[in-house]
Formats: C-alpha cells, structure tokens, sequence
C-alpha cells in the first residue's frame, strides 16, 4: 500500500499536525505526475490521477476541522472531485512556472509556486505573496493565518502563495531530501487491504475535533501502477 498516517509530526515547515505522506510502492515517485519539475529524472511517475483516491481525499476533512494539500497535476485533471468547496479539503495547484500559476488562479484554483527569492508583487494584476513561513521562523503552517486558520486552507484567497526554492544538493524535490526522505522511503511497506482512499477516510474519522490536516506532505493523487 502506498499511504502512511502520523497523528503528530516534527516537521519544522508544518508544525505539529496530523499529516499523510503516499508514494508509489517500490517508486517513491509513483504517485506523482511526470511534469513536477522537482523529481529526479529517472523517477517512475503515474500517468494519471487516481479519482477513487483524490475523491475521498476531498472529503478528508477532521469534524469542525481544515485539510489542505498541493497537486502537480494540472487542475483539469481533479478539479471535478470535490476540492475547494465548504467543509472539504483545499487542493493547491503548484505550478511549474510564473505563467502557469498566474492562468490557474485566474481559472479560480488556489494555487502555489516556487521561486529562488519570493517577494510580494503583483504580476498581471494577480497579487503574489511569500509563504510566511519561509520568511519568519516563529511561523508554521500550524499557526500561520492565525485564527482564519492556514493561508493554504483557503480555497478562496485572493492571492498566490509563493515557496522559497530551496538549492538541494542532488535532488530538487524537498521531499527527497533530510528528515522527510526517511518517513516517505518507509511509506510503501505499509500493508493492507483496503485502498488508500478508504483507509485515509477511516485515519480521519479518529482524529480529534478541530483538527488542521496537511494531506501528503510528499506523494500526489497519481494513480499507484500506472507509470510513465
Ligand atoms: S502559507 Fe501558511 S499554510 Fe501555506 S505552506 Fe506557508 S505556512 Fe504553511
């Protein structure tokens, strides 16, 4: 299986939050799309989305609770299961270039990118704005927003969060780097035999009241097999 579950988390960009990590089996890469920019060349990537899974990824939300995530994969490819309405979990398109973030959020999807030195501007009369938590230290994910609750939690902000690009040394995709190297590398050992979509939406029933959710901290909504 290809989905892991932490009820709490170190991780210094979120915080402590519950949060998932998917990847493709034997492929950390397996659930995520060819176009990301970030995976090593030579990673086997899904050639589409898994809709059983990103449907009940929609619905993945904690009672009285936000849940939020990113997707490499072009929005025409899951905007149509459930994201960015009430009470269900934000997907995030993460754009490839300036471009492409620019036309995404004026199609209405929240939408995220990355760059050496984000700075708050507006580009084609779209405002960009610098993830806070990449500026301050004292500013997670779980505090960040305050208590309108995480920027990324917002289906419907009026600006484009932008990533600070950080240089890894061999692989640019932050997910293959330090501490969260280690916990997706364990992701596919898991076993089971439900699918990823019906064991998320059971994690989710048992966490507390209120909770904020980062739904795959690394992994995509990709298909599990279905490789490029
Ligand atoms: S903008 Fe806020 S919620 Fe989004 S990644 Fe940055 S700290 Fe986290």
């Amino acid at each position: 299986m290809s989905i892991k579950f932490l009820d709490m988390s170190a991780q210094r960009k979120t915080g402590n939050m519950p949060q998932t990590y998917r990847s493709g089996g034997e492929d950390m890469y397996g659930s995520c799309p060819d176009k990301c920019p970030l995976k090593p060349a030579d990673a086997k990537t899904a050639t589409e989305v898994d809709e059983a899974y990103a449907r009940a990824l929609a619905k993945s939300v904690p009672r009285n609770g936000v849940s939020f995530s990113y997707s490499h994969f072009s929005p025409e490819k899951w905007k149509g299961f459930g994201f960015n309405k009430p009470k269900r979990t934000t997907l995030n398109y993460s754009a490839s270039t300036q471009e492409e973030a620019i036309q995404s959020f004026k199609d209405g999807i929240p939408t995220v990118w990355a760059e050496e030195n984000p700075s708050a501007r507006k580009v084609d009369g779209v405002q960009l704005m610098p993830c806070p938590a990449d500026k301050h230290d004292h500013i997670q994910c779980v505090n960040c927003g305050g208590s309108a609750g995480p920027i990324c939690a917002r289906p419907d902000r009026k600006f484009i969060v932008v990533f600070k690009w950080k240089q890894w040394k061999k692989i640019p995709c932050y997910a293959a780097n330090g501490y969260v190297k280690f916990t997706w590398k364990n992701t596919g050992k898991v076993l089971s035999n439900m699918t990823d979509g019906e064991r998320l939406l059971e994690w989710v029933k048992q966490l507390p009241f209120g909770s904020t959710v980062r739904h795959h901290i690394a992994g995509d909504i990709g298909k599990v097999g279905k490789h490029e």
